[in-house]
């Protein structure tokens, strides 16, 4: 079993997943991402998702990216070269194109086609990122496998609902395979509840059903439900430049914060521990 060297220019990859749609994969993505750069940091959203809803959140338009991850995937382009600024200081995104939805299919033939992007993370000579992000499409395919392949961390959103927990254990799994095969390294970042209103009983109870089940792996900070959030991509701006006090926008920033403060407590048990 070999080791994905790291790239030292990257901070900690982490990989956004979960093979269910519609539980606030990409709306973290995006304000989890521009909350990071907002508090300083330099950030990089990859768009593995076909639908590039990612990319489109960031106003950039999909049909006209010269090269994107797919090109990247097909090995016709390296990481560094489909990058783009967005208009927020510190965030970055490495758009997702229509093509992607090919990939799933072409990239059988690609030699060691599970590792594709752990490889141009290692190959990665532009400039350095104190987080890189992952948005992975709805399903446990070759694109996810691709992410968790290349991450430090995954991150599980996860909506407050009965069947929340259904279809997690198919996901740990999933995280185990890549771990036996492909990414020994590979640690849970944490859960994130996201959607949530406590003025539901039943998201309540759920709740408490995970925390009790996952611990402390499991976000303190919770995303509620709030129309700002679904809205802000029609304006293709993070939620912070459409309502910064809406909920919405101050419960991102506050997940960004305690997603720091976890890191620099590791960073600190690290230099302990030397
Ligand atoms: P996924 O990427 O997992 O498929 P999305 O992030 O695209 O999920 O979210 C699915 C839908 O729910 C989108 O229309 C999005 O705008 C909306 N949404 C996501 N999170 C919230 C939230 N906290 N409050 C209200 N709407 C949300
Ligand atoms: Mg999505």
């Amino acid at each position: 079993m070999k080791h994905r060297p790291r790239n030292r220019r990257l901070g900690p990859v982490i990989a956004i997943a979960n093979q269910k749609g519609g539980v606030g994969k990409t709306t973290t993505s995006i304000n989890l991402a521009a909350s990071l750069a907002a508090l300083d940091q330099q950030v990089l959203l990859v768009d593995l998702d076909p639908q590039g809803n990612a990319t489109t959140g960031l106003g950039v338009d999909k049909q006209q990216v010269p090269s994107a991850t797919y090109d990247v995937l097909m090995n016709e382009a390296a990481l560094r070269d489909i990058v783009m600024e967005t208009a927020h200081e510190g965030l970055y995104i490495a758009p997702a194109s229509m093509d992607l939805a090919g990939a799933e299919v072409e990239l059988v033939d690609v030699p060691d086609r599970e590792r594709v992007l752990a490889r141009a993370f290692v190959e990665w000579d532009g400039e350095a990122f104190d987080y890189v992000l992952i948005d992975c499409p709805p399903a446990l395919n070759l694109l996810t496998i691709n992410a968790l392949t290349a991450a430090d961390r995954v991150m599980v959103t996860l909506q407050t609902e009965f069947y929340a927990m259904e279809g997690l254990t198919q996901l740990m799994d999933t995280i185990r395979r890549v771990r036996a095969s492909f990414n020994p390294a590979l640690a849970m970042d944490g859960i994130v509840l996201t959607m949530v209103d406590r003025r539901n009983n039943l998201a309540v109870q759920v709740e408490e059903e995970v925390r009790q089940y996952f611990g402390a792996q499991v976000y303190a900070q919770v995303i509620p439900r709030n129309v700002r959030l679904s809205e802000a991509p029609s304006f293709g701006v993070p939620v912070l430049y459409h309502d910064m006090r809406s909920a919405g926008a101050q419960a991102y920033l506050k997940l960004a914060q305690e997603m720091l403060e976890r890191d620099r407590n590791l960073e600190v048990e690290r230099g302990e521990n030397r």
